[in-house]
């Protein structure tokens, strides 16, 4: 048996140039007479590691100066009471689009920690596209607007950045962060689980600007504080180290293919190939609007859903695997994320085609 082409939608797939690296390095790592997994986060060879992946991050998205680049845990869903515990207080209010269930789940946190607006909601559209700059209600004196860059479950994306004025703006990156160039220095702070389109579970990205860490509570728990991973460089305790280690990796890879611009070249390419194929056939529909469709998440359902499992079985005979869709909305997804080759949409398209015909 080989591979399948893996179209999860997280935890996903890995380059595999990365994953024969981690196998070639996993019982010796860099002259350490051990693994990665089995030396101290203390010690100068995982100190280096660390900050090499921190120094490639910052080369990849251009993170300013002003930015601390954190490697936490908790998953992106910490981050949905993190956010708010750090920045909002009891008595101000921050400002939340809602475009599907993760921006969903983040305001319901906040509310725990403060006011909440509703800047504005897809939801009585089933999240099937995302507001304009127009339809945002936004408050100039909110605490942050927190939004969600791209929509894993309803595959629909942000193709603009909000214009918030001078209020600091806060974005759930988890499923498209590094799948093109971004302007950090438009954001207060960026945050994204790595499971999607970076490394393994377990490592949370955390981009905040300096003067946001002065917001933080002193009688906030000491770990859910970000200055506190700040000041001790992510290593006030254990970090994921095998997942940074992995991260680090997979930034190397990045550059190797030229970096965000590049990558978001072939990612339109993928994309494009895909959607373009829906396009023409009534047998299967792609439900997100055409202006906001995801480049990593491509939503999709056949026309009769009677046929679903046998798409599914066939595609994974066919060696295409993980394609059912959220269970939230059902239906398929496409994860073509970073590490999809352009060869497994065209393996997916193929067999779309056959199978289409097939029942036509
Ligand atoms: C997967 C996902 C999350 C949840 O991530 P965890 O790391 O499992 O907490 C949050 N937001 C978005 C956009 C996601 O895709």
């Amino acid at each position: 048996m080989s591979r399948a082409f893996n179209f999860s939608a997280g935890p996903a797939a890995l380059p595999e140039s990365v994953l024969v690296q981690v196998r070639d390095e996993l019982l010796e790592w860099k002259g350490e007479r051990a693994s990665v997994m089995e030396v101290s986060h203390r010690g100068q060879a995982f100190i280096d590691c660390a900050a090499e992946a921190e120094r490639d991050l910052r080369e990849l998205m251009g993170v300013p100066e002003d930015y601390a680049v954190l490697f936490l845990q908790g998953g992106a869903s910490l981050q949905f009471s993190m956010v708010p515990m750090n920045l909002l207080s009891a008595q101000a209010s921050a400002d939340y689009i809602v475009t599907g269930a993760w921006s969903q789940k983040a305001v319901k946190e906040a509310k725990r920690v403060g006011g909440v607006k509703i800047a504005a909601s897809t939801e009585g559209e089933n999240f099937a596209r995302i507001p304009r700059q127009e339809e945002l209600k936004l408050d100039p004196n909110a605490a942050y607007v927190h939004y969600t860059t791209n929509n894993t479950i309803f595959g629909t994306e942000f193709h603009y950045i909000p214009d918030v004025g001078s209020v600091p703006l806060v974005a759930d990156t988890s499923s498209d962060m590094f799948s093109g160039p971004m302007d950090v220095s438009k954001f207060g702070l960026i945050y994204a689980g790595a499971q999607k389109n970076l490394a393994p579970a377990g490592l949370t990205l955390v981009i905040v600007r300096d003067d946001l860490l002065k917001r933080t509570p002193s009688s906030l728990p000491t770990m859910l504080q970000y200055g506190v991973h700040v000041e001790n460089k992510s290593m006030y305790n254990t970090p994921p180290t095998y997942a940074v280690y992995i991260a680090g990796l997979v930034f190397e890879w990045l550059l190797a293919q030229g970096g965000v611009k590049a990558i978001e070249k072939k990612n339109i390419a993928k994309a494009a190939l895909l959607y373009d194929y829906l396009d023409t056939t009534e047998f299967y529909r792609a439900p997100a609007r055409k202006i906001d469709r995801s480049r990593m998440n491509v939503r999709f359902h056949l026309h009769d859903e009677s046929l679903d499992s046998e798409f599914l079985v066939g595609a994974k005979a066919a060696g295409m695997d993980q394609l059912k869709g959220h269970r939230a909305v059902g239906g398929m997804r496409a994860s073509i994320y970073n590490a999809m080759p352009r060869e497994g949409v065209e393996a997916l398209v193929a067999f779309m085609e056959e199978f289409r015909r097939r029942h036509a």
